[in-house]
Formats: structure tokens, C-alpha cells, sequence
């Protein structure tokens, strides 16, 4: 650690861990079985040891994973860019003098030590997927201005995933020329922009992590894919199965008897592994590779399955869009049917939707279905649920809407027992349809509630409610395992945009849907996959207090 300090910091921390790596040398060059307790005592002696380095030190050498990745975050971020990316070190000059690194951390590279040593859990997990997803894209723009735009682009590490919260940012550019290209971009990029370049990967700023983008031979794109994927333990695994039928599983090639074996995709690699193509979503589970190979992968949720959105918001609250707007975007997509659902009067959103205002909206969307008959449009709203568990709108009112759906946007500080009664409460109401991100969390930021979901979920499934996936990166709500024990309860489902802006429409249900996969839901749990009749039914079987049959 304190030799990438030395080789990457220019700040006081690095200074200081540099000076604490030498004078821990000192003492082990001279004397290699030195005891820790000696060793300490002679950097107490040197004045070097503050009390917190001291603690973390300690910590450190039982190589507990949460105290590297505390220490991990105290890293310059070019460091921590390298580490986590297994980066080649750099082989020639680029940009900078300070970049370059020493022989001592290439061994440690080259090893898998460091694969072994870094947590990949939630601890260490730094990057919303929403903010991921942007800077990906912005630095995809930056990086094929600089240097010439690759054969092709592939997003990787929890980005890919569909993780609500990565470590990191990584992408892969393809070219026939990877240190050409690298060596264009880091010389191209302004200085305060490239963190760090090696020969074929370069790091751009990005807050709070750099982005890694590693470029390569379209060869090297089944075995990237796979390694730069990842998690680690999946890489691992895989790597160990590879072994096992003699064969090395590295980022470059899978190679056989020292030859690189030809591959035509991720899949094919997979199959050379005599396994099935593993979904991304589900590379992070325990135990994949054996499910893998006793057959039981499902076959999950696709975008492609998906008919409609049934939650979305115009400018009759705080979304960006009119009406027509988000039915233009929902038709591009390819949607049968979708509802408009703007926030009702006591949501704390910007803007809200006015009791006067939801007749006008009523006229609004009736204008457009007029002018757009090949896309069912349903009229729905988004009540708040109030603290004793009623909602902000009159029945009157929701009885004229084609579907109701029901948020806690304010839980006024109660407990989760008070917060699942408020719940209860609003499943049985007759005029609620969907229960929006029910956990209310913001990944990153808030952990969401802790209620004992079981009970909502099985509410739910008694009264013919469905609960949401919401696919805003500041919700991502249910995720799994939450929305597998709401599926294995037999509550409907619903994966949802919960959009805001017509041009978003599509990657937020994408997000929804790598939710769901993650969860492992496949087509027939999702109510939004049938036809709009399907829909329709499930809100008339519950207005009319008939059980809904899936
Ligand atoms: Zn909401
Ligand atoms: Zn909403």
C-alpha cells in the first residue's frame, strides 16, 4: 500500500505512508523475521506512528476486509483505481513522471494476492449506479474524442451487474490497437482528467471513484468480459473450474497448453468451461457454478419481455415531460400500454397534481389517445400514504382513474411496526393497486426500511396488490433479495420506470429489469409482461373484491 502511495500520491498522506513503508523496510531488510511488536517500537521510536496509523496498522495485519477497505479509501484515487483493476503497470512514460510505477508493486500485480485481499461487499461500494451509468457515457465521449472512437464499447464491473451501488466504474474499449489508442487517450486527455495511464488502460477523474477503461484486442473480449465482470468471486470460481479441466483462465485469453483457445463470445467461453451462459445479474451468488451446472439457471426477465410501464411522471408534477412527450417515448419502446402517474397534493415532490388538475390531466390524456390509438394509456396517480395510513386523494377521485399506486414518500419518524400498520392499512384499501419502492431506499444514501417485508408481501398477494421494482437509480427498489421473497410469497409484481424524463424512459426500465434478474424473476412473475388486459383485470378484480388469479 505504501508503495503505491509512493508511486502515485503527491498529497501529505502519501508522504507519510511512503516514509512509514521505508522505515518498516529498514527494519526488515535488516533483520527479515523481525516481530511485529520490534517493528512497531522502532516506528514509535522514529516519531513515525500517529495513533490512528498505529491502530490501522494493527488491523491491517490481521487482514480483516473491512480495515483495507477503510484503508483503500484513504488511498490517492489513482491508486485506488490501479488496485482495484488489477492494472498492468505502466511501460513507458505517459503524461506524467509521477505515474510511473516500481518493479515491487508489478510483482504484486501479476499475483492474485491482491484479488484476494479486496472486499467486493457493500462496505466498499462507493458508486450509485445512476451517477455510474452517466459518467460512463461522459467518458465514453471524452475518451473517443481523444483518441478516436474504438471498434465497440463495453460497460463492466457492477455497472454491467445492474449493482444500485459499485466499488467501481470500469469499461472496455475494443480496438486492433490497444496501447495505440491508450497512449492517444492519456496523451490527449487533459492532465487533471487522466489519473493514471498504463499501457492498455487508462483512469479518468470521476467523483468519487475513477473510471477505468482498459482497451483490447477484439481476441481478448470473451475473457475480458468475463474477468472485468466480474465480482471477484465468480473470477475465481471460473478461473478454478478452468483449471480443472487443464485449462488457464486469464483477462486475455483462455489458454490451453499455453495456446489461446479461439472464442467467439462470453457464451462460447462459458461452454468451453462446459457451462451455460451465466447472466451477469446472477455472476454474485453463491454457489452459481454449481447451479450452472445441475441445470437450475432460470430464464430471466428481458427487457424484450416487457409491455408496458405503468409508473411515470409529466409536468403535472415534477417530471420534465408534457402527456404526449412520455407517449411518444413509451410508443419508441415499443409499449402496448403505460399509465401516467403524477405525485398527488401532500407529496413532497417540487411539483404536485391538484384535485382541480387531475380532471384537467383526465382531458389532457384524452386528447392524446386520440391521436395516438395504437398504445393503451392509462390514467393513474401516485398517492401519498398519509401517516394514519389513509391517502391524500378522495375514493371519488381514484375510483375515475385506471390505476392507483401508493408511495410512502414520509414516514414521520415512525418505527417499522408503525410504518408496516401504515401499509397494511393501505393494501386493503380497494382503490390501491401497486405499493411503489416499498423499502424507500436511495442506494448510496439511505438503507431503506427494515420491516418485516414478509407480512406486506403476503398483504399483498391476499388482497391482489402488487409491489413495484423501481428502476430510478435514486430508488432501485425492491432489489433482491427482497423482490425474490416478495415473488416466492406470490405478491404480483411489477417492474416500473418510475421516469421523470421522456428520454430516460427506457434506461430506467432497464435498470428495473436488471433488478428483477438479480432477483432471478423470470417473465411469468411480472404482471407488466402481460397484455394491457391483464392489467385492467387485476385492477377490477380488486375494485370488485374478487381474489385475482395470476
Ligand atoms: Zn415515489
Ligand atoms: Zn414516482
Amino acid at each position: 500500500m505504501a508503495g503505491l502511495c509512493r508511486a502515485l500520491g503527491r498529497g501529505p498522506e502519501a508522504t507519510h505512508w511512503a516514509q512509514l513503508s521505508t522505515a518498516i523496510r529498514r527494519v526488515l531488510d535488516h533483520q527479515p523475521r523481525t516481530p511485529w511488536s520490534l517493528v512497531r517500537r522502532s516506528l514509535d521510536g522514529q516519531g513515525l506512528l500517529g495513533v490512528r496509523d498505529s491502530e490501522l496498522l494493527d488491523r491491517v495485519r490481521r487482514a480483516d476486509h473491512d480495515e483495507i477497505a477503510h484503508m483503500l479509501r484513504r488511498l490517492p484515487a489513482g491508486a485506488r483505481a490501479l488496485i482495484r483493476q488489477g492494472l498492468h503497470p505502466l511501460r513507458h512514460r505517459v503524461a506524467d513522471e509521477d505515474v510511473l510505477l516500481d518493479a515491487d508493486l508489478e510483482r504484486h500485480l501479476a499475483t492474485d494476492l491482491v484479488d484476494a485481499l479486496l472486499p467486493e461487499g457493500p462496505e466498499d461500494a462507493l458508486v450509485p449506479l445512476g451517477r455510474a451509468w452517466m459518467q460512463a457515457k461522459q467518458a465514453r465521449k471524452e475518451l473517443s474524442a481523444a483518441a478516436g472512437a474504438p471498434d465497440d464499447w463495453h460497460m463492466v464491473g457492477g455497472l454491467r451487474r445492474t449493482d444500485p451501488v459499485s466499488p467501481d466504474v470500469a469499461l472496455l474499449a475494443v480496438t486492433g490497437d490497444p496501447e495505440g489508442w491508450t497512449r492517444r487517450a492519456a496523451g490527449a486527455l487533459p492532465r487533471d482528467t487522466l489519473v493514471v495511464a498504463g499501457a492498455r488502460a487508462v483512469a479518468v477523474a470521476a467523483d468519487p471513484e475513477p473510471i477505468v477503461v482498459h482497451a483490447l484486442p477484439a481476441t481478448a473480449v470473451p475473457t475480458s468480459l468475463v474477468w472485468y465482470t466480474g465480482p471477484r468471486t465468480h473470477v475465481r470460481d471460473v478461473k478454478a473450474r478452468a483449471q480443472a479441466l487443464g485449462l488457464d483462465f486469464t483477462r486475455e485469453a483462455l489458454l490451453e497448453g499455453g495456446r489461446a483457445v479461439a472464442l467467439a463470445d462470453e457464451a462460447d467461453f462459458y461452454a468451453r468451461l462446459q457451462l451455460p451462459f451465466i447472466p451477469v445479474e446472477l455472476r454474485a451468488r453463491a454457489g452459481i457454478l454449481d447451479t450452472a451446472v445441475a441445470g437450475g439457471l432460470p430464464t430471466l426477465l428481458d427487457v424484450s419481455d416487457i409491455r408496458g410501464d405503468l409508473h411515470m411522471h409529466t409536468v403535472y408534477s415534477d417530471g420534465r415531460d408534457s402527456v404526449a412527450g412520455m407517449v411518444h417515448a413509451a410508443r419508441a419502446l415499443g409499449y402496448r400500454y403505460m399509465a401516467i402517474t403524477d405525485h398527488s397534493p401532500t407529496s413532497r415532490a417540487s411539483r404536485v397534481l391538484t384535485i382541480e388538475r387531475i380532471a384537467e390531466q383526465a382531458g389532457e390524456i384524452a386528447a392524446v389517445r386520440a391521436l395516438v390509438p395504437d398504445i393503451t394509456i392509462l390514467h393513474g396517480i401516485e398517492c401519498d400514504i398519509q401517516e394514519d395510513g389513509t391517502l391524500d386523494v378522495p375514493d371519488a377521485v381514484l375510483e375515475r382513474l385506471d390505476i392507483v399506486l401508493a408511495s410512502m414518500h414520509e414516514s414521520y419518524g415512525h418505527s417499522p411496526a408503525r410504518i408496516l400498520q401504515r401499509y397494511e392499512r393501505v393494501v386493503r384499501h380497494p382503490l390501491v393497486n401497486v405499493i411503489t419502492h416499498p423499502a424507500n431506499r436511495s442506494p448510496g444514501r439511505q438503507p431503506g426500511y427494515a420491516l418485516a417485508f414478509a407480512r406486506l408481501f403476503e398483504e399483498a398477494a391476499r388482497t391482489g396488490t402488487a409491489v413495484e421494482i423501481d428502476g430510478a437509480p435514486g430508488h432501485l427498489d425492491l432489489d433482491a433479495p427482497l423482490a425474490e421473497m416478495a415473488a416466492a410469497i406470490g405478491a404480483p409484481i411489477l417492474v416500473d420506470s418510475d421516469c421523470h424524463m421522456a428520454d430516460r424512459l427506457g434506461r430506467q426500465m432497464r435498470f428495473g429489469v436488471g433488478l428483477a434478474r438479480r432477483a432471478g424473476l423470470t417473465k411469468d412473475q411480472v404482471l407488466n409482461t402481460r397484455e394491457v388486459g391483464a392489467i385492467t383485470a387485476f385492477v377490477a378484480a380488486k375494485r370488485h373484491g374478487r381474489p385475482w388469479q395470476p
